[in-house]
Order: structure tokens, then C-alpha cells, then sequence
């Protein structure tokens, strides 16, 4: 029996991020890949990138995906790059996997009605590492048992948003999770920011950016005479790579938007 290889193109292939993923994409016989788009990297061979031999060149447009017949198309650009890659995709029938951070819930709501009436799906992601949607899950689980809690995230130096697309729905799914968080007592801030920006349910978020850094969150909880710290560390950008390869291959079985990969990981 012949099984179908699914054809992938890749939107900021010429990133950190993108090309990682077309390394990882061109290494697994379950794909193909068959596009790498990045307007800033055009006409450049992939393997200046670093990619092993696909005999492709970097194309400056989408239209390289429609051409070469893309099944999924995956996302790690900026955010506005990645809303009109996102348009282009429910519009051409081709399935999204996304990673860009950013999206608002305006932007999110939009994109939830373009794909249900597209024939494509897609799949937006703010943290692919297996080991960071658990973190959210535990999180999501102490919620209920304390009052307070704040999160830090900590990223490299070059991002360019915060907070992180992770800090913010673990604060959301903290939020939903319990309504007893206590009110934050400080009355004078002598620097501008000190208590972090206020997410959902009040929870501050922290952002830290720091040279050397991949992508890290700590989630700390406090309770009368203890605290509970949860916290996963991204040490390469590899640790991304089998929640994109798992989201690649699930896309085409999740009808419309889905956010985040916990659908994907069951239990
Ligand atoms: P990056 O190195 O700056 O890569 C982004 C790439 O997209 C750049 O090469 C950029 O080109 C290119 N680009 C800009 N506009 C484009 C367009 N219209 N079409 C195609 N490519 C375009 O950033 P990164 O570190 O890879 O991160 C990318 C995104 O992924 C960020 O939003 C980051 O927060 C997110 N991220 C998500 C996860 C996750 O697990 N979900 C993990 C890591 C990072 P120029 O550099 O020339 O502008």
C-alpha cells in the first residue's frame, strides 16, 4: 500500500524558526517538502540555510505554495505576515499550521469564521514544545488550589513581542479555571512595569529577554505557607519540532480553527 505524502510549504523559511522547520519537514518521509517562502530571503538555495539538500530556493510569494500543490502550509513569521499568509491559505484550501505569537482575540474570531467557511483548516499554536502545553495543563490544575500567581516568561533577545503568546493563554486558562485570585496590594510603583502587565483574571505576566536565552516560562502559585513553581525550559529550537511534525499531520482531521496542540495530545 502507498501511503500519501503530505506536501508542505513554509511560510519565513528563511527565520530561525522556518528554517528549522523545513530541516525537520525535509527529514521526515511521512512529507514532502515542496515550497519555502520568505520575501526578504528570496532566490536564496535552502541549504545556505542550513536545510539538507531539497533542491529548492527560497520563492518571494505565497503563489510558490499554490504551484507546487502544498497540502499544509506552516507559519513562523510577524504577525501581520502571518494574518495575510492565514487569509491567503482559507482562501486557496490550503490547511495552516501556525506558530507566529501575537493574534488578538479580534483576530482570532475573524480567523475562526474564514475557516469555517474555508475548505482548508488550520491549526495556530503559541508554543509547539509538548513539554510547555503541559505546563499550561498543571497550571490549569493548581489554579483551583491557590490565590495567588504570577508567570515569567523568558525569551532571546531578538523577539519581538510580549508577552509571550504562551504567557497569555496560560494566564487565560489559569483564569477560566478558578475566579478567587486576590487583589494585587501594591499602592506605590516607583518603577514603571514593576509588577508586570496585568493578563487575564489580574495574573501579572513578567517578560524577560536575555541574550542566549531559547524560550523558558516559570508559573509560580502561592497559598498560605507554600508555593508551587511550575516551569519548562525550550533549550534548542528543536524542541518544537514533533508538536509542528504532529500538527502537520493532524490538521487535515480538525474541521475550522483550532488554538493550541492540547487537542491534539488527548487525555
Ligand atoms: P525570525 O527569525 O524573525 O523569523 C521570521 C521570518 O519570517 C523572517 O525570516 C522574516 O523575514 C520572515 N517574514 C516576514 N514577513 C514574511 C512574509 N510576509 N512571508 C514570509 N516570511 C516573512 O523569528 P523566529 O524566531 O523564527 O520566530 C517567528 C515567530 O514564531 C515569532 O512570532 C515567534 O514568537 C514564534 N515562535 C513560536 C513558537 C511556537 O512554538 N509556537 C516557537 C518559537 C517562536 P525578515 O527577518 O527579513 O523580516
Amino acid at each position: 500500500m502507498t501511503r500519501h505524502v503530505l506536501r508542505v510549504g513554509v511560510f519565513g523559511a528563511g527565520g530561525r524558526m522556518g528554517s528549522t522547520v523545513c530541516g525537520a519537514v525535509a527529514a521526515d518521509p511521512e512529507f514532502e517538502l515542496v515550497a519555502a517562502v520568505d520575501p526578504f530571503h528570496g532566490g536564496i538555495d535552502l541549504r545556505q540555510l542550513g536545510v539538507p539538500d531539497t533542491g529548492l530556493q527560497v520563492a518571494r510569494s505565497a503563489d510558490a505554495i499554490a504551484e507546487a500543490g502544498a497540502d499544509v502550509a506552516v507559519d513562523f513569521t510577524v504577525l501581520d505576515a502571518a494574518l495575510e499568509n492565514l487569509h491567503w491559505c482559507a482562501q486557496h484550501g490550503v490547511h495552516a499550521v501556525v506558530g507566529t505569537t501575537g493574534f488578538t482575540d479580534v483576530d482570532l474570531s475573524d480567523l475562526r469564521v474564514r475557516f469555517e467557511k474555508s475548505e482548508a483548516n488550520a491549526l495556530i499554536a503559541p508554543n509547539f514544545a509538548i513539554g510547555a502545553v503541559l505546563m499550561m495543563r498543571f497550571a490549569e490544575l493548581a489554579a483551583p488550589y491557590f490565590e495567588t500567581a504570577e508567570v515569567i516568561e523568558l525569551h532571546h533577545d531578538e523577539k519581538i513581542d510580549a508577552p509571550s503568546g504562551t504567557a497569555m493563554l496560560t494566564a487565560q486558562r489559569m483564569a477560566d479555571a478558578s475566579q478567587e485570585w486576590a487583589d494585587d496590594p501594591t499602592e506605590t510603583v516607583v518603577v514603571e512595569g514593576a509588577r508586570g502587565g496585568e493578563g487575564p483574571g489580574g495574573i501579572r505576566l513578567h517578560s524577560v529577554r536575555l541574550r542566549g536565552l531559547v524560550a523558558h516560562q516559570e508559573v509560580v502559585l502561592g497559598t498560605t505557607g507554600q508555593s508551587l513553581s511550575i516551569r519548562h525550559d525550550s533549550y534548542d529550537r528543536t524542541s518544537f519540532m514533533p508538536g509542528v511534525l504532529l500538527a502537520i499531520r493532524a490538521v487535515r482531521e480538525h474541521p475550522g480553527l483550532t488554538i493550541g496542540l492540547d487537542s491534539l495530545l488527548g487525555g
